[in-house]
């Protein structure tokens, strides 16, 4: 341990205090025996209404709560995504849409088959209904008059069935509001701070959150992780050790950006950086995963009702293929028009729109994050290969996506709101032009995961054994989304959330 750096032990330390990282610490720390730091890169969410009102997310995308990732140059992509990751406690979960579906039975069934033993459907059901979120279908005031008419046209146009409440069975298809993680009556958000930090910060002195604090580097001695290297907001250097375990939850982009400045990744890619190696795991930074999803624009004929939760509050499934096991293409509706990327390729933004956005639910490229320096601070390479997948399935589910808007747009009750089609245009309609559009204006729903994967003892590529275990280190776990093997059909929060409230049971350290 250098000189000037002070030293604090405790039986836990948790790095990230995000969404996975809120639940952990909350559930250790219900045991007064138990002693936990978490060590949290951004300032506290307590008091914070621009973070806990759901509806100004927006706002917070690219601001000073913002590590804003830019991803690598996409040939067959938008190269200019970037990758909002929130630095603040509750992590995404307090800057996220806080969209609340229960991953499907399917979804965890393939992540057993992946070498996630224990991690079926069937066992992970009871960590659902542990969650302490508030879990509600959107409210009746905050149904937007278009977004209800969306559900009807879309119902009609498909003949998939409507859905009230969509965690309460599996669905292959369906169409409804969502459930969010909220308080209807003061649209704020039931994050993993709110939930589960807020009601203990200031009762349990077993708990210390350390904020606006970085973690660096893991300390090692030999295979055993005893703590983890942090300098403070004031630029103090500590060291925080943990006597049982470390439990690293710093999400898809900072779990292996750590490991990796610990020396634990692939030996070539951190002998060419010069970093020493600790561990040579070569899956560090593999199987990046993501949802992307492209967007079909449409003027309105006139403003539409202010009324929303926080303006995409209905979706739509679709399973094109009847022997996949769950929905094979996914949109939100947003009740903005979102030009954003279409203005790149020279589309206007309409005074007043709104549009879909279809969504790969089980997008088949895989990508890769690598770090370009040693330098902790210079941010890692985002390589998402974006529809470089074999057979073209992810490009091919975009265009399959926007012929199916169209058909809903044509439906009424909406198609009386929609004055024209803005982008692609109604003049885009060959497969390899609606492709070219879909892929150039892609967007991410900032889902990122599958980094440092679970998976058996014989996958190669597998960071972490199916208690979340480091191979081939000892005392230290991961819990956040990058231990996912395979993406959820699903948005993955409650995925992340769910994972956390397991991860104390593997422990065991709690009450
Ligand atoms: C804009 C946006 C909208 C989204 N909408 C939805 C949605 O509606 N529904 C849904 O299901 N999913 C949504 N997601 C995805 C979802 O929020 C994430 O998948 C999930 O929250 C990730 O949880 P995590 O615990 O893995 O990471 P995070 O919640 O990101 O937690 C990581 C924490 O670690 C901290 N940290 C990182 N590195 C360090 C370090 N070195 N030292 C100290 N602290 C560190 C960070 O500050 C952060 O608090 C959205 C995400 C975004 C960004």
């Amino acid at each position: 341990m250098p000189e000037h750096e002070s030293s604090y032990s405790y039986d836990y330390v948790v790095i990230g205090g995000g969404t996975a990282g809120s639940v952990i610490a909350s559930r250790l720390t219900e045991n007064p025996d138990v002693t936990v730091a978490v060590i949290e890169g951004g300032p506290s969410d307590v008091g914070r209404e621009d973070v806990l009102t759901l509806r100004r997310w927006m706002g917070l995308l690219g601001g000073e709560l913002d590590y804003d990732y830019p991803t690598t140059e996409q040939p067959r992509g938008n190269s200019h995504i970037r990758h909002s990751r929130a630095r603040v406690l509750g992590g995404c979960s307090s800057h996220n849409t806080l969209i609340a579906f229960k991953p499907l039975p399917s979804d965890w069934d393939e992540w057993e088959a992946a070498g996630a033993k224990g991690w079926g459907a069937i066992s992970m059901e009871a960590y659902y209904a542990r969650l302490l979120n508030n879990i509600v279908p959107v409210d009746e005031k905050d149904r937007n008059a278009i977004a209800r008419d969306f559900v009807d046209a879309a119902q009609q146009a498909l003949d998939v069935p409507r859905i009230e409440g969509f965690n309460r069975a599996p669905f292959t298809d369906g169409v409804g509001f969502f459930d969010l993680a909220y308080h209807p009556e003061n649209n704020k958000r039931s994050s993993a701070s709110v939930a589960y930090l807020h009601p203990v910060i200031d009762e349990r002195p077993n708990l210390t959150l350390f904020l606006e604090t970085w973690a660096h580097r893991l300390e090692l001695d030999g295979i055993r992780a005893e703590g983890v290297h942090v300098r403070t907001k004031d630029g103090e250097e500590l060291l925080v050790r943990a006597r049982r375990e470390v439990v690293l939850c710093a999400g898809a982009v900072d779990s292996p950006r750590l490991l990796m400045h610990s020396g634990i990744g692939p030996r070539k890619d951190l002998e060419a950086l010069g970093i020493p190696v600790a561990l040579d795991l070569p899956g560090v930074g593999e199987n990046l995963l993501d949802h992307p999803e492209s967007v079909i624009v449409w003027e309105t004929d006139g403003p539409i009702p202010e009324n929303s939760a926080m303006d995409s509050d209905a979706g739509l499934f679709v399973r094109r293929d009847p022997g996949h096991p769950g929905p094979d293409l996914m949109f939100h509706f947003y009740q903005v028009p979102f030009t954003d990327n279409p203005e790149r390729l020279g589309y206007e933004r309409p005074e007043f729109g709104v549009s879909m956005t279809p969504n790969i639910p089980k997008p088949k490229s895989r990508g890769r994050l690598y770090l370009e320096s040693a330098d902790p601070a210079v941010k890692p390479a985002l390589d998402f290969r974006y529809f470089t997948d074999e057979d073209d399935y992810d490009a091919r589910t975009l265009v399959d996506g926007i012929r199916i808007a169209r058909e809903i747009a044509r439906t009424e009750p909406l198609a009386g709101w929609l004055k024209r089609e803005v982008a692609p245009g109604p003049e885009i309609l060959g497969d390899a032009e609606l492709s070219e559009y879909a892929r150039k204006v892609a967007h991410t729903v900032y889902h990122p995961a599958g980094t440092c994967r679970m998976g058996a003892e014989t996958d190669e590529l597998a960071v972490v054994d199916p208690e979340l275990r480091i191979r081939g280190l000892d005392g230290i776990r991961i819990a956040d989304a990058s231990v996912f093997p395979t993406m959820p059909a699903v948005n993955p929060m409650i995925g992340v959330l769910m994972v956390g409230e397991r991860a104390v049971d593997l422990i065991g350290g709690g009450a």
